[in-house]
């Protein structure tokens, strides 16, 4: 993962608002801020507004089978438990690297609420495979959904500017579609997180 070397001040005013939405014991999203609807918007490349996402599944919004699986065992564990989890996060944009913390916390009758803190945000030139504006093609590369990476080649995982060089992919007519995937490193790390034991 590239560290910051620069840090940029979020000057957007719905980013200065911490992302938060809440899902019922159904998943069902019952809760969310405009922040939040803003980084679903990108992430899930559909025209997203408050009221359109409320009563609505969060796995209508997420994308891939691996990235579904993930987040149903940690939901799984938030709720046995009754304690949070902090899932760090990689919600990156075209031209912005940033990393947030979610705390994933267990509310009455098995809601989980996410509360998204930024760590930090890096502006970088803007990178074209994560522009909708791009046509795709019948290529897919498979992106991280955790810590944004692109696999190059079967367990080889690069940050999304050195993937580009070394698969030689330009900003020409069209762009592979990005997929979203769970790097081993991330997969292995979020296997690995459990509530804290409350003593
Ligand atoms: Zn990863």
């Amino acid at each position: 993962m590239i560290r910051p070397s620069l840090q940029v001040p979020i000057v957007n005013a719905v980013l200065d608002a911490r992302p938060v939405y809440t899902i019922d014991a159904a998943d069902r999203i019952v809760f969310a801020n405009s922040a939040w609807v803003e980084f679903a918007r990108f992430e899930s490349g559909m025209d997203l507004s408050q009221s359109s996402v409320l009563g609505r599944s969060i796995w209508d919004l997420a994308r891939g089978l691996p990235v579904r699986h993930l987040w149903q065992v940690l939901y799984g564990r938030v709720r046995a438990a009754r304690a949070p989890i902090f899932v760090p996060m990689r919600v990156d944009t075209p031209s912005l690297r940033r990393l947030i913390d979610i705390e994933v916390r267990p509310l009455a009758e098995r809601s989980v609420q996410h509360i998204c803190e930024r760590v930090w945000t890096e502006a970088r030139p803007a990178v074209a495979l994560l522009d909708a504006c791009y046509p795709r093609d019948e290529r897919a590369l498979r992106s991280c959904h955790w810590c944004c990476r692109i696999q190059v080649r079967l367990g080889h995982w690069e940050e999304i500017e050195i993937a580009t060089r070394s698969l030689g992919i330009e900003a020409g007519a069209s762009l592979p579609v990005v997929q979203a995937a769970a790097c081993p490193t991330c997969k292995q790390s979020l296997l690995k997180t459990f509530p804290a034991r409350v003593a």
